[in-house]
């Protein structure tokens, strides 16, 4: 049995097309604010792009590998194949209207086990969901144009997982990664970390389909949060003792980060608080200019030319 545990979703990274449509939605039609702007370290050659609340938060971020011409990949098994976000209650006919007018194709406002969910596609195809969540205490991110704070996007709310079994996962959930069983309907449960909460959900849907083709569209891998090093490190001491597969703790910049495997196939990464996006840009001006981590800083100017150029209204 382990002994640490996550206190919630820390991000959720997928994989884009065109770059600048990703920022013009996320920022101009979702309202979220685009946090840093750097490269996939491991594929410099092409955008990291992190959208979130106004400082980034953990559990308030959604990471974008934008690859220009990238195929659209699949929903299916041994995938996360829904990404949820919070928004203040009583506001789910606001977002389904905003996204009407603005040409996203998108579902009527339903009610799902309890919440008020409206569900829509990104322009790759990206399934979210908007679930109106009572007591999130999260603010979201007010500087959006046209979207009042009242209205903004709060943060994660849940993920879904689609598994062909959905034991082995939940076994994962519950004894590697110390999290609860929410509730339990059929083929579908959902999984608490910390008691639970918006941003602190898995959903875990057993599912008789393919399995899931990761391209454009699609999440590449989950994040959960761990405080900092020293829990990071004894987390991953438990999982490697346990017999998982677990990467050496990377350098991701803003966080550190280590990567396995749940035993249908998704990608989880553990991801630390600390240090966070203002580590080497200020708080007003994140996401503006290009920013590399130190080890890639001698190649900007290689780099800075193989990338398309990315427009973002502040
Ligand atoms: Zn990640």
């Amino acid at each position: 049995m382990n002994t640490v545990a996550p206190h919630g979703l820390h991000h959720v990274t997928a994989i884009a097309g065109e770059p600048q449509r990703n920022v013009d939605f996320y920022t101009q039609v979702l309202g979220l604010r685009l946090v840093k702007r750097t490269v996939n370290f491991d594929a410099p050659d092409t955008y990291h792009l992190y959208y979130g609340d106004e400082a980034g938060q953990p559990s308030t971020l959604l990471t974008f590998f934008p690859w220009r011409g990238v195929p659209r990949g699949r929903n299916g098994t041994g995938m996360t194949t829904a990404t949820a976000f919070s928004v203040p209650e009583g506001s789910v006919g606001w977002w389904h209207q905003r996204l009407t007018a603005h040409g996203v194709p998108v579902e009527e406002p339903t009610s799902r086990a309890g919440e008020d969910v409206v569900s829509f596609r990104d322009p790759d195809g990206m399934v979210i969901d908007l679930v109106a969540a009572p007591g999130d205490v999260r603010s979201g991110w007010d500087g959006a144009a046209n979207i009042p704070a009242d209205r903004a996007v709060r943060g994660l709310h849940a993920i879904t997982l689609s598994e062909r079994l959905l034991d082995p996962t939940a076994e994962m959930l519950l004894a590697r990664l110390g999290m609860q069983l929410g509730g339990e309907d059929g083929a579908r449960a959902r999984f608490a970390m910390a008691g639970g909460g918006s941003g602190a959900l898995i959903d875990v849907a057993a599912v008789d389909t393919d399995r899931g083709l990761q391209a454009g569209g699609t999440v590449h891998h989950v994040a959960f949060r761990a405080p900092d090093l020293a829990t990071m490190t004894r987390w991953r001491d438990e999982l490697v003792d346990a017999g998982v597969q677990v990467t050496e703790i990377l350098d991701r910049q803003y966080f550190l980060s280590i990567y396995f495997r749940e035993p249908g196939g998704v990608l989880f990464e553990i991801a630390t608080d600390t240090p966070g996006f203002t580590v080497d840009e200020p708080l007003l001006e994140l996401g503006r200019s290009l920013k590399l981590p130190p080890w890639l800083e001698p190649t900007r100017e290689e780099i800075a030319a193989a990338l398309p150029p990315l427009e973002v209204i502040p």
